[in-house]
């Protein structure tokens, strides 16, 4: 009964939450008859039960060395044999797939004695002493926490003694030397010798694993990754088969289609003599995987059909990782592949083409996040540009900055607030944090599979990969092209889909996708004619988008303030105005304005001052209207403390105290003084604003409501059809929006009067008090409609000043596990979720068709949207550049 111990006969690809992605992978095409050696999973329960109590649960290596006996039956070798021992190795693998952040050690089970069974059996000296040098190396590393120079330096040394070019022609006695010096490091950096026995190294490489789990860089790809810290990785021990013993061995990478473009061929990367991590770590230059074609031909074949009926079997784009040992091919993993932006909605569509999955999948394969990567900005074709060199495109972007030769250079020049763009030889897991504050990366060495390419594809990143003729130096900090030198500090370009590397800046101009966001399909069409990739990738995004919009049921509108962002709103298919924020109509020269009512000593002087805003906002409302005609476009009420209208408090001291001191004071200066300091408060947050602000300052909404009514009269007089919405903030009582309404009823009823014409348009509330939220049925008895507001909802349900915590405590808060990711960002759905539902449930309960929607950042965000469309709402409302997103998020929200 196994309880952290499982067989690959006992897996498959949907348990990765269990066994990891690797493993449950391995599981599945064991299971498919393909050539997986064998091996099992440890899964990650143990490794959650090493994290809490710091040591490996005994029964996980009594299960572990259970299950190895059933190894050695099926390879037919034992392990520790001296005569033929069998070796494996083990390797992390979490439920999502974190390259090149854990670790992995290869030929377990090797020492003094086994090395020369191994020897003997393989009939190669050369090959034995290689993988036993490389069990070191690796262990060394990854399980005794040795830095990597003391082992490079003892390769170099007897590369220049024995006058060897690279480390493959080191010869068997070199071997042996180094194996010697090898176990000397060991000995001098740890005081203790190479464990050999290989229950031992067996046991130490499992824990090492586990804790690989925890080391910074992979905690830091979490955040990134918004992947939760409490998964832990399951570890696989998997029978070693050898792709460095000669000439036809060799080990690959591969994919099944083209991970940038989509389109189907051969794809990969081989090396011959070769083991693991030598392919990725780009320090041999690769064979194209075609020229596997001609060196074995029958091991080609039989791969080319395994990715076939892999691609068949996981209908998606698979990467695979494969070892030839001497003509025999061996499947080592695959998964659904990570790709480009683009790549994935041409994959999508050419699948569903293919007759492989349905419209709903193809939708499904496609992200929010991918979308709005593809209306980036591009570089523009026709401008000047001074061309330093090309690689591959490995992740798609235009990034301008300045080089940057390692972490410490990013992140200083991060912090002065300069791009930068990485550059490197080549670069190891290592190099994340550096990766992280760059715009790109650029390196000169490497495929598309290496270690830089894949982790940028990962994270949305620009990247140029294996850009051989730039000369990079790190140690000296020199970018070196033929005669030119450039150095830290100076501008480059660089190119993700092209490869292409300039000096200097480049302009960038809009991406074809929005180009077709923007201007439609044929505008799109006529921008990119001749370019093939261009024009099936908008074609794609136009399929995909359109089959969002049939099948959501979520309405997308657009936070917009002003006429032309209602333009370009609709522009991008917004189906309304979800907020319009009438505050920033008070700011410029309306400040003056606002001064004097703030400054009126009698209700006349304040109405007085509050008549002349009104044509000017009346002005406003009827530009947004009429952009918006035929279409719902809710106001919201003015909404932060008046006093963020006035001048600044100590500004204004310091003003009135020097002018005093000069005998000169101003009694405007003087008086206005007096009001700021009346008005201040110490939570404006909390205090006199929204609702509270409008009922405490009689006239200001009633302003503000005749010039939306007076708007609408006009507009309708010019045969329009504007349909404004009346939204009052940071309501937490049903009296306090009763009051509003017979106020903006009243005036509304007066303008009908003027004009002849019946005004009776909706008044609805922002849910955005958990008491708003949480009284949501009474309120809704004067409510025409609901809009979640849930910024403020988050800032008042977890009492987080949004303005203050970011910079405060949110650094901390994502390390240790408390948040995964800002609550701002994406809504905390366990928590404040349950206001939004109670609001919800309350309203529908009074009203069932009261009409409910969500304007904020939220509103636009792919997990916040899928939330919404289970809660029921009617509509999300975000900023006019996502609404795009948003429709195809609410279409996904449907599958
Ligand atoms: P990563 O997750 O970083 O890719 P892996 O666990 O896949 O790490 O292992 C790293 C490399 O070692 C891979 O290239 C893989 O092909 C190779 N490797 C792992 N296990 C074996 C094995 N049993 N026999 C031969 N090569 C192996
Ligand atoms: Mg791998
Ligand atoms: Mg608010």
């Amino acid at each position: 009964m196994a309880t952290y111990v499982y067989r690959f006969s006992e897996g498959d690809k949907d348990q990765k939450e269990l066994l990891g992605g690797k493993g449950a992978n391995l599981a599945e095409m064991t299971n498919l008859g393909l050539p997986v050696p064998p091996g099992f999973t440890i899964s990650t329960d143990a490794c959650r039960a090493y994290l809490s109590k710091g040591t490996v649960p005994r029964a996980v290596y009594v299960e572990s060395n259970v299950a190895m006996r059933e190894v050695e039956e099926a390879v037919g070798r034992e392990f520790g044999d001296p005569k033929d021992p069998l070796l494996v190795s083990v390797r992390s693998g979490a439920k999502f797939s974190m390259p090149g952040m854990m670790e992995t050690v290869l030929n377990v089970g090797l020492n003094d004695e086994t090395v020369e069974g191994l020897a003997a059996q393989a009939g190669d000296e050369r090959f034995a002493w290689d993988s036993y040098r490389r069990l070191i190396q690796m262990f060394g590393r990854t399980v005794l926490g040795m830095p990597g120079e003391p082992f490079a330096k003892v390769l170099e040394d007897r590369e220049a003694a024995s006058g060897a070019g690279t480390e493959v022609e080191l010869g068997a006695e070199d071997l042996k030397a180094v194996v010697e010096e090898f176990k000397a490091q060991v000995r001098e950096h740890t005081g203790e010798d190479f464990p050999q026995n290989p229950r031992t190294q067996l046991e130490m490489a499992i824990e090492a694993v586990f804790a690989s789990w925890n080391t910074e860089r992979a905690r830091l790809y979490r955040r990134r990754e918004r992947i939760p810290h409490t998964l832990g990785t399951a570890v696989n021990v998997v029978s070693m088969v050898f792709g460095n013993m000669g000439e036809t061995s060799g080990t690959g990478v591969c994919f099944t289609r083209d991970p940038s473009t989509g389109h189907s061929g051969v794809y990969g990367d081989y090396l011959q003599n070769a083991q693991g991590e030598d392919v990725v770590a780009g320090i041999r230059n690769t064979l194209a995987l075609a020229d596997l074609e001609r060196i074995d031909k029958k091991s080609y074949d039989e791969l080319r059909r395994i990715m076939r009926r892999l691609e068949t079997h996981y209908r998606d784009l698979c990467d695979i990782e494969f070892t030839i040992e001497q003509g025999k091919l061996w499947m080592l993993q695959t998964r659904v592949g990570k790709r480009t932006a683009g790549a994935a909605f041409r994959i999508a569509c050419q699948l569903e083409d293919e007759g492989l999955i349905t419209t709903d999948e193809a939708l499904a394969r496609v992200t929010g996040a991918q979308l709005s990567q593809l209306l980036f900005p591009q570089f523009d074709q026709h401008a000047d540009r001074e061309l330093l060199g090309k690689g591959l495109g490995a992740s798609p972007g235009a990034a301008v900055g300045g080089i940057v030769f390692d972490n410490a250079q990013a992140s200083e020049e991060k912090a002065k607030g300069n791009d930068v763009i990485l550059v490197r030889r080549e670069t190891s897991p290592e190099d994340l944090p550096g990766m992280v504050d760059a715009r790109g990366v650029l390196t000169s060495r490497g495929g598309k599979t290496s270690h830089a390419a894949v982790v940028a594809r990962g994270m949305g990143m620009c990247a140029v990969v294996g850009a051989e003729s730039l000369g990079v130096d790190e140690a000296a900090g020199v970018l070196r092209v033929g005669d030119t030198e450039l150095h830290r500090g100076d501008t480059i370009a660089i190119d993700g889909s092209t490869g292409e590397v300039f000096v200097g800046e480049v302009p960038v101009v809009d991406s074809p996708v929005m180009t077709y966001i923007a201007d439609g399909l044929d505008a799109a069409h006529a921008a990119a004619e001749g370019d093939e990739e261009t024009l099936e990738l908008v074609d794609a995004v136009h399929r995909l988008l359109s089959h969002a919009d049939d099948v959501r049921r979520l309405r997308v509108r657009a936070n917009a303030d002003t006429g032309e962002d209602a333009e370009r709103s609709r522009k991008h298919g917004a189906e309304g105005i979800g907020l319009c924020r009438t505050e920033h109509q008070f700011l410029g020269e309306r400040r003056v304005q606002i001064e004097q009512v703030v400054l009126a000593d009698t209700a006349e002087q304040r109405e007085a001052a509050l008549a002349e805003l009104l044509p000017l906002q009346e002005q406003d409302f009827t530009e947004l209207l009429r952009a918006m005609d035929g279409l719902p476009t809710t106001i919201r009420l003015i909404d932060p403390p008046l006093h963020e209208f006035l001048p600044d408090l100590t500004e204004l001291s310091v003003k009135v105290a020097v002018a005093k001191e000069r005998g000169e004071s101003d009694p405007h200066d003087v008086e206005l003084l007096a009001a700021v300091e009346r008005m201040h408060e110490a939570n404006p947050m909390l205090g006199l604003r929204g609702v509270r602000l409008g009922l405490r300052l009689p006239g200001l909404f009633a302003l503000q409501i005749r010039a939306i009514a007076k708007a609408t009269v006009d507009l309708r007089a010019e045969g329009l059809d504007p349909r404004p919405e009346i939204m009052v903030p940071l309501i937490g009582s049903q009296r306090e929006l009763q009051l509003v309404r017979d106020e903006a009823e009243a005036v509304l009823a007066e303008v009908g009067e003027e004009s002849g014409q019946k005004l009776d348009l909706p008044i609805g509330c922002m849910i955005e008090l958990p008491r708003a939220a949480l009284t949501s049925s009474r309120i809704a008895e004067e409510a025409d409609f609901f809009s979640f507001g849930t910024n403020d909802l988050t800032q008042t349900g977890w009492g987080f000043s949004r303005d203050d915590v970011e910079g405060a405590f949110f650094a901390t808060y994502l390390d240790n596990g408390v948040l995964t990711i800002s609550p701002f960002e994406t809504l905390d759905a366990d928590g404040i979720g349950k206001l939004v539902e109670a609001g919800v449930e309350g309203g529908r309960a009074t009203k069932p068709s009261l009409k409910m929607g969500v304007c904020g950042e939220h509103g636009g965000d792919p997990e916040s949207i899928h939330f919404f469309h289970r809660a029921g709402l009617d509509y999300v409302s975000c900023s006019p550049f996502r609404v795009p997103v948003a429709r195809l998020e609410a279409g996904r929200a449907t599958i």
